[in-house]
């Protein structure tokens, strides 16, 4: 069973230093988050696997790491500036501020009251001066997605890389959103991270790639540890679809708050490159454009055989790293009775998510020979490469166990007066509780096979 409420989630997430609340200790931010030492282990992991999947174990997509901040113009001709709204609502009775699909019946979810003014355009980008002057001369946005770069750098990988039509670029990244209301713990943030491929493919052959990222992405999550059951493919309908978009199809999951946005698969069609590309006219742009005479680069590619000169169709897998913590945090919660009188909450997670691989136990606090022989088995253990090993020289194995059951901690290892005598160890498994006693040979192969 997934945990039964966010409030439930969030209280495991403080307790045991996944994610705090930012600017806490004066009162916090709204809508910002810190991810504490559990918390960016769980997140780097998630990212890892993501990139591995991307770039690692395919040949057909380059990765990137680009600006945050990012010029008006690139945000005027992506279509940012005019159209990166939501519509905002004031509450003439109490003050507050909401976004239109937010209201119930026409009235103020605060204080009920029905004098609401009209609704209005609110643009979502954050923007900051650049340089010493502050005088509306010179400035960025901090980037609403991680997207633009990747098209305005696509000239640059291509030429660099020597690609040909179908491939994609890539990039894991913080972008920045104003939200009216944020709410949901992590669903809903000011300052959140992205996942984002853009994979370039030859207009017509668009639908087919858009298919099967899809189906890809939704196999990636369900390999993240996310039960079927929990995720849903949706089609946007035409009237909810971003400028940019030709068709979308959103991976929504079962947040503790309900059905919800996981990650959104566009096909922005020729739209990106063609905004951004010099000499429009060149080319048979199937879409409506932002007019464009100020950039410099021709953003097509020729035809190997016929020579024509096109703007390739992009599909955009775009996944919201921060959701996706909440995502597998909530899917791998658990919580379980242990016999008549104990029960335990544990986080399931798969192990190449968990914050700590192995926990090495002596089974006396500060016993020198226990915490010697610990920290070389540690020592064998870190060297195989998996991730973060500790070593927990607190001496109550219970508390231990307990501590590591709702961490995630696959395996805990424990040192104890036989260890001295015989070289061997008992090593507990997370999921079954069962506990076994093993050579440190043993636990060396065993080891490294349970993360192959
Ligand atoms: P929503 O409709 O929930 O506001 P969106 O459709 O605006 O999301 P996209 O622009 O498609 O979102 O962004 C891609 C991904 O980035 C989303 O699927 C989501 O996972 C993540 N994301 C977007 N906005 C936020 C936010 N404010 N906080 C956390 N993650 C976000």
């Amino acid at each position: 069973m997934p945990s039964r409420s966010m409030e439930e989630l969030a209280s495991l997430c403080k307790r045991r230093g996944f994610i705090f609340q930012s600017n806490d200790i004066y009162g916090g931010i709204k809508g910002l988050y810190d991810y504490g030492p559990m918390g960016v282990e769980l997140k780097n992991n998630l990212k890892m696997a993501w990139w591995k999947s991307m770039i690692y174990e395919r040949d057909d997509i380059e990765g990137i790491d680009s600006n945050i901040l990012t010029g008006p113009d690139v945000l005027k001709y992506s279509g940012h500036v005019d159209t990166f709204t939501d519509p905002l609502v004031d509450c003439r009775s109490c003050k507050s501020r909401w976004k239109s699909d937010q209201l119930e019946n026409k009235s103020c979810p605060n204080c009920k009251s029905k004098d609401l003014t009209e609704e209005r355009p609110f643009n979502l980008m954050f923007k900051t001066p650049i340089g010493p002057v502050d005088d509306g001369s010179s400035y960025a946005y901090l980037r609403p997605e991680t997207a633009q770069q990747i098209f305005t750098n696509f000239k640059n990988v291509l030429d660099s890389t020597n690609r040909t039509i179908p491939f994609g670029v890539a990039q894991i990244g913080k972008a920045f959103r104003n939200e009216i209301t944020p709410r949901n713990f992590i669903f809903r943030v000011r300052e959140f991270e992205q996942m984002e491929l853009e994979f370039f493919v030859k207009p017509g052959s668009d639908e087919k790639w858009h298919k099967y990222w899809i189906n890809e992405r939704y196999n990636w999550w369900v390999n993240q540890g996310i039960n079927k059951k929990n995720i849903h493919l949706h089609s946007v309908k035409k009237d909810e679809l971003s400028h940019y978009s030709k068709s979308t199809v959103d991976i929504l999951y079962d947040f503790p708050h309900g059905k919800e946005e996981l990650e959104g698969i566009a096909n922005r069609s020729d739209f990106d490159l063609g905004s951004h590309t010099k000499n429009q006219k060149d080319f048979n742009i199937s879409t409506k454009v932002m007019e464009n005479q100020k950039s410099t680069t021709k953003l097509g590619v020729q035809e190997l055989e016929s020579k024509s000169w096109f703007i390739p169709f992009v599909i955009e897998p775009s996944a919201g790293l921060d959701r996706g913590v909440l995502a597998v945090l909530n899917d791998a919660y658990k919580e379980e009775k242990i016999d008549n009188n104990n029960s335990r909450i544990v986080l399931a997670l798969k192990p190449h998510l968990s914050p700590i691989k192995a926990a090495v136990i002596p089974l006396k606090r500060n016993n020198d020979q226990l915490v010697e022989r610990a920290k070389s088995i540690k020592k064998i253990l870190q060297q195989i490469g998996v991730g973060r090993i500790i070593l927990e020289n607190t001496g109550n194995i219970g508390k231990n166990y307990r501590r590591h059951d709702e961490i995630g901690t696959p395996l805990c290892i424990t040192v104890d007066f036989e260890t001295l005598e015989s070289n061997s160890v008992t090593i507990r498994d997370r999921d079954s509780m069962q506990q076994k006693r093993l050579s440190t040979e043993e636990l060396k192969e065993y080891f490294k096979n349970y993360f192959d």
